[in-house]
């Protein structure tokens, strides 16, 4: 097989080499400057982005006055010359700060050829909802990097791929789902095989009979809802013949989910970090399992709690600017994520790398002494809980400093044994200063996304 494949030719006539239509000229356009800048120095990777981050800071500072005062308190002004080494003494853009100033960050006017502007509603798992602006030009790199992803990944695009994400209600409903001819905007660029979609609030048994009847080449999902169905899927020894690969989004992918697909189907999950208002930030590696940041879309920063950057091996915030977003310029924005940061990818790449993705602070334990810490649900730890015991699902809830609930989804009552097991176990992931209840439920609730976390803080 020839890869990448040959684009979607729109010109009668003409087979090859291919022009698509003008949309997909566009795209593709960014895709093979994009070829190249990956294999770059991070070095020059980062010289380049400085070249677009004064670009973009000189919008903000004619068209945005809250960003402009801000620029000044950071001692900055156009033509903002050597803005690398003064970068950090912009202040950091907060959701509270974007639902405070609501269209005071909307610029005025953009520059010419930046398209048209859309809006774009987020619910967030914050429960800090925020209304963003995005131009034509950003959609544009949205295109761009969800085709790299699918060609980092090297997907058969005239494959069928399957969509279980949809959680409104009614929408893509069990037994039939929804059907569609192409993978949405790809097909600008590429030929592609048909979209089927199932709502995600269908049963794990429901999505299991969907996907026998559909049989397709690849799965977008939510971690959380691959976990259960891959568990459902393993027990009752149901296989997806043609499923080649699965992709997740969304949120945070714990290591046994992987394991459990393997296990399950004999595939293997590919893993995104995105947010609807800013897209793509990282991307799986072709060869790792890590993240590399998508560089010619956004400047990502990891820094520690004094603003400090975090070096390999460290865990920080994410902070993130769009490069090309001049309708709501997104300068230093606090996404309420945080990371890991990775050495340099032997796969060659100058991309920067995300070892790990840890989600929000809301998923950090408070110790009753007041620190706060991440907990790490490691793959080892996991696998060691469900031999323990026949759980299907879990979560753990922080209610108070001192008091931590356990969700648990099972396939039968545990007994006593199983039941003092399990405490044995929390009281080592978690410490023995924690008090423990058991909660036995019959299904998990689920963000109206259609998100579900492992650990919730409660406390403050
Ligand atoms: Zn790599």
């Amino acid at each position: 097989m020839i890869y990448p494949p040959v684009p979607h030719a729109e010109i009668d006539g003409n087979v090859w080499p291919a022009l698509p239509g003008e949309k997909g000229q566009i795209v593709l356009s960014l895709l093979y400057q994009m070829d190249q800048s990956q294999w770059w120095s991070a070095e020059d990777i980062r010289t380049h982005q400085f070249s677009q981050l004064s670009a973009l800071l000189s919008q903000a500072w004619h068209q945005v006055p809250f960003h402009r005062a801000r620029l000044e308190q950071a001692g900055l002004a156009p033509p903002f010359d050597q803005l690398e080494q003064r970068w950090a003494a912009i202040p950091i853009l907060t959701r509270s700060d974007i639902q405070e100033q609501g269209k005071a960050l909307y610029s005025a006017h953009l520059p010419r050829g930046h398209g048209a502007v859309y809006d774009i509603h987020t619910s967030g798992s914050t429960g800090q909802p925020i209304r963003a602006l995005r131009s034509q030009l950003a959609l544009w790199f949205w295109s761009a990097f969800t085709l790299r992803e699918h060609l980092w990944h090297r997907r058969d695009l005239r494959g069928k791929l399957a969509v279980i994400r949809d959680s409104t209600p009614g929408v893509s409903a069990y037994p039939k789902g929804s059907r569609y001819k192409y993978w949405g905007s790809s097909r600008q660029t590429f030929d592609t095989g048909p979209c089927v979609s199932l709502n995600i609030n269908a049963s794990a048994a429901e999505q299991a009979d969907w996907l026998v009847r559909e049989n397709p080449d690849y799965l977008l999902t939510h971690p959380t809802n691959i976990l259960r169905v891959a568990h459902h899927c393993l027990e009752n020894k149901i296989k997806i013949p043609n499923l080649k690969q699965i992709n997740t989004l969304s949120e945070i992918l714990r290591p046994e989910t992987r394991d459990l697909c393997r296990d399950a189907w004999g595939v293997e999950i590919t893993d995104n970090y995105s947010s609807r208002e800013i897209g793509y930030m990282a991307l799986q590696c072709p060869e790792h399992a890590h993240y590399h940041i998508q560089s010619e879309g956004v400047f990502l920063e990891v820094v520690d709690s004094q603003g400090k950057p975090c070096k390999p091996g460290e865990i920080g915030r994410i902070l993130v600017t769009h490069l090309h977003n001049f309708a709501m310029p997104f300068i230093r924005y606090d996404v309420g994520d945080f990371a890991e940061v990775g050495e340099a990818c032997p796969c060659g790449r100058g991309l920067p790398v995300l070892k790990q993705i840890l989600g929000r602070e809301q998923n950090m334990l408070s110790k009753p002494d007041g620190e706060k810490v991440w907990t790490l649900l490691s793959e080892g730890a996991i696998r060691k809980l469900l031999k323990l015991a026949p759980i299907r699902e879990y979560q753990f809830v922080q209610k108070t400093q001192a008091q931590i609930e356990a969700r648990f989804v099972v396939d039968r009552a545990l007994s006593a044994s199983e039941t003092s097991q399990v405490r044995t176990w929390l009281a080592e992931k978690f410490g023995p200063e924690f008090e423990f209840t058991l909660t036995y439920l019959k299904e998990l609730p689920r963000s109206k996304s259609g998100k579900l976390q492992d650990f919730i803080s409660e406390v403050g």
